[in-house]
């Protein structure tokens, strides 16, 4: 099998080569992303492997499926970048439901930590042998009330680290289910009595934005907002003003609406056009990471092994478990009741 593996970075093609070789799967490494321009290198392939910042539009897997290639074979979780309505009877969606919850959750719990104790301060401080202490004071999270948006597998490794730390925590998600010593409430609520806030739900129509003007405008005064998941779930002009104005008291940030074509490249020593970026990095109170909370070793040789099983076990039995979208032609074919 032959697939084309879009925006490669030199951290992917260790472990795909291994699994690649492991599971008969040929991977041709392109560094650009897929788009409509690209898509064009896709062809005499049986599919395309691609990551959270190519583009799989219905444009895209319409020239896909002409080419003949079978698979969009996702090396993540999230697959709000494919039209997978417009896929569905035309090509298979593959993903990886899960491979390490924990890395995304700790990443947001030492984003916090750092933001709140100051430790980005603190380090740059120290390497100029300046060891004052003044402007570093921070705040205890023990005591304080944690609103989680979103409690599937990451959410709910967050929550056992926050509980870890004494916080109380209060949820919110769609599709409540039972965590014991975890109170669903309504947004409103969430919005009004926490002290930090972390969004760990996908980006769909409904949570676009779940984080705006209005809902910056319910929420305490001083909170901490944490975004791991989604750039768009959080409107970053609506945050810029809330940081402005001081009602935000920190935010933290690995996912930005914008990021598609800076996050994951080397931009130093280009001028930021994007304005409101930059305007949120030059704040003190605002930690930005490049969309790295799934970087470490365990999450990357998981989607290593699970993206190529996907695709191996797809040609060979012409299904996989983590298929987006069941292929009947029916919503009564759907598996789980999820169909699109
Ligand atoms: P998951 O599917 O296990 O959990 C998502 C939860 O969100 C579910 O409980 C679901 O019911 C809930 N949900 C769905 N619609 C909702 C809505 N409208 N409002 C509130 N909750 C809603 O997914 P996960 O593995 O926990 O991942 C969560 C998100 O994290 C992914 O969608 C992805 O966007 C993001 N992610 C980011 C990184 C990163 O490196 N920054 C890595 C992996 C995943």
């Amino acid at each position: 099998m032959k697939i084309a593996f879009f925006d490669t970075k030199p951290y992917d093609v260790r472990y795909f080569e291994e699994y690649g070789k492991k599971m008969g799967i040929e991977y041709k490494f392109f560094e650009t992303k897929l788009c409509e321009d690209t898509v064009e290198l896709a062809q005499g392939y049986d599919g395309v492997c691609v990551f959270v910042n190519d583009t799989v539009n219905a444009a895209v897997i319409d020239r896909l499926c002409e080419f003949g290639a079978q698979v969009i074979a996702l090396r993540c979780a999230g697959f709000n970048n494919v039209d997978v309505k417009h896929a569905f009877g035309k090509i298979h969606v593959l993903r990886v439901p899960a491979y390490s919850p924990y890395a995304v959750a700790e990443h947001a719990m030492a984003l916090l930590l750092t933001s709140i104790r100051r430790i980005h301060k603190a380090y740059i401080r120290s390497r100029d042998y300046n060891f004052s202490l003044s402007g570093l004071t921070g705040f205890d999270l023990h005591g304080k009330t944690v609103g989680v948006i979103g409690t599937g597998r990451i959410g709910r490794v967050f929550i056992d680290i926050c509980r870890g730390f004494g916080m109380k925590v209060l949820a919110y998600d769609k599709y409540p289910a039972s965590i014991e010593g975890v109170e669903y409430v309504e947004l409103d609520r969430l919005f009004s009595e926490s002290d930090i806030i972390s969004l760990h739900c996908p980006l769909t129509d409904d949570t676009y934005h779940i984080i705006d003007a209005e809902s910056l405008e319910r929420c305490r005064r001083g909170v901490v907002i944490i975004n791991t998941s989604r750039g768009a779930l959080v409107d970053a002009e609506a945050l810029l003003g809330a940081i402005k104005s001081r009602k935000v008291g920190a935010a933290c940030l690995d996912v930005y609406e914008e990021e598609s074509d800076l996050f994951f490249e080397d931009k130093s020593g280009h001028i930021m056009d994007d304005e409101v970026l930059a305007r949120l990095i030059s704040m003190p109170n605002v930690i930005v990471t490049s969309h790295q909370a799934f970087l470490t070793e365990e999450a990357l040789e998981n989607i290593a092994q699970t993206t190529t099983s996907n695709i191996a076990g797809f040609f060979e039995m012409k299904q996989c478990p983590n298929e987006l979208c069941w292929r009947g032609s029916s919503a009564e074919d759907c598996r789980d009741g999820k169909c699109f």
